[in-house]
C-alpha cells in the first residue's frame, strides 16, 4: 500500500516532543490525483477518528477524495500508530511525524495549522494549542526561561 510521510524539522528554544495530540487531531493536506494528476485546489482536512464509508465497498477509510477533473474516488488513511514526536534530540534534522495510506492518491503539501502541543526541556510544562502556521514563542514559569519553535519546515515524500 502507497504511504506518504511528512518530515518536518523545527528549532526548539527549552522545548521537546512536538506533537499532534489525539486521534482527533485534523491534518492540513492536499491531495494529488493517481489517475490524472490533479491536485487539489483546497486544503483538505483529515483525522485519524474520523470515518466515512468507502463508495462500492464494506470497508470504511478516514477521508474520500473525489477527484475533481477524472470524477475518480480515492481513499486516505491516517497512520496514527506511527504518529511521532519531534523531540529537542532531533533538531535540526527532519523527521516523520504523520504518515497516510494513500488509495489512488498521494499527498502533496501540508500546512501545521493550530492544535499543537509541546512541552518544557526540564519543567515538563506542558503548551497546547499551539498555531504553527507561524513562529511560535512563549515563556515557562517554571523553568524560569523562554520557550519557542521557529524554522518550521516540512517536506512529503
Ligand atoms: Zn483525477
Amino acid at each position: 500500500m502507497p504511504v506518504s510521510q511528512v518530515h518536518v524539522r523545527a528549532q526548539l528554544e527549552n522545548v521537546t516532543n512536538l506533537q499532534a495530540p489525539g486521534d482527533d487531531f485534523q491534518y492540513c493536506i492536499k491531495t494529488k490525483c493517481g489517475s490524472c494528476g490533479e491536485v487539489s485546489e483546497r486544503w483538505q482536512y483529515v483525522s485519524g477518528d474520523e470515518r466515512v464509508d468507502v463508495p462500492h465497498s464494506r470497508g470504511s477509510c478516514n477521508m474520500t477524495v473525489k477527484c475533481k477533473l477524472c470524477g475518480r474516488v480515492n481513499t486516505l488513511d491516517v497512520q496514527t500508530d506511527k504518529k511521532q514526536k519531534y523531540t529537542y534530540d532531533d533538531v535540526p534534522n527532519f523527521k516523520v511525524i504523520i504518515s497516510f495510506e494513500c488509495r489512488g492518491l498521494s499527498v502533496v503539501d501540508f500546512q501545521f495549522g493550530k492544535g499543537w502541543q509541546c512541552e518544557g526541556v526540564d519543567s515538563k510544562t506542558p503548551f497546547t494549542d499551539l498555531d504553527l502556521d507561524e513562529d511560535w514563542c512563549d515563556y515557562d514559569e517554571e523553568a524560569n526561561c523562554p520557550v519557542g519553535i521557529t524554522e518550521l519546515e516540512y517536506k512529503v515524500t
